[in-house]
């Protein structure tokens, strides 16, 4: 799959719109208002969930630039409600939002990755 250009409209053919829209499947661990969780389908931990804001944004940054203040604070506490529902909170955990090429984000539609069930090592690899 292509790298994302972050600077390119919101398309509503990426996977993620067909899994908000119920065309495609997902292993869903929560929903609200705002936010839809789902197991990654590639994990790469034991547990490793995408959380994904219902409005149209490409990015972190899109999101960031264009969503309302009830959407980011609603997103951002699902974000930490999942973490806390799957006991990632007393261990740890990692939180990931990809934006871009340099960061290999492949799903144009903004998803923070939570990441757990054992230790992490570094956050970047050198
Ligand atoms: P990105 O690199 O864009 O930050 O991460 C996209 C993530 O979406 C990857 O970890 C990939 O495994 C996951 N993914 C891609 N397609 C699907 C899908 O159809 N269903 C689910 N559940 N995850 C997907």
């Amino acid at each position: 799959m292509n790298a994302v250009d972050p600077t390119q409209p919101y398309d509503d053919q990426n996977i993620f719109a067909k899994i908000l829209r119920g065309e495609l499947p997902c292993e869903k661990v929560y929903e609200d208002e705002w936010a839809l969780a789902f197991h990654d389908i590639g994990p790469q931990a034991p547990i490793h969930i995408l959380v994904i804001p219902k409005g149209p944004y490409v990015s972190l940054d899109d999101f960031t630039a264009k969503a309302s203040d009830e959407e980011i604070a609603g997103f951002c506490r699902a974000v930490g409600r999942v973490a806390r529902d799957q006991g990632l909170v007393e261990p740890g955990n990692r939180s990931i939002a990809n934006t871009g090429p340099d960061a290999g984000q492949i799903v144009a539609h903004f998803h923070v990755h939570i990441c757990g069930g054992r230790p992490l090592g570094r956050m970047i690899p050198e």
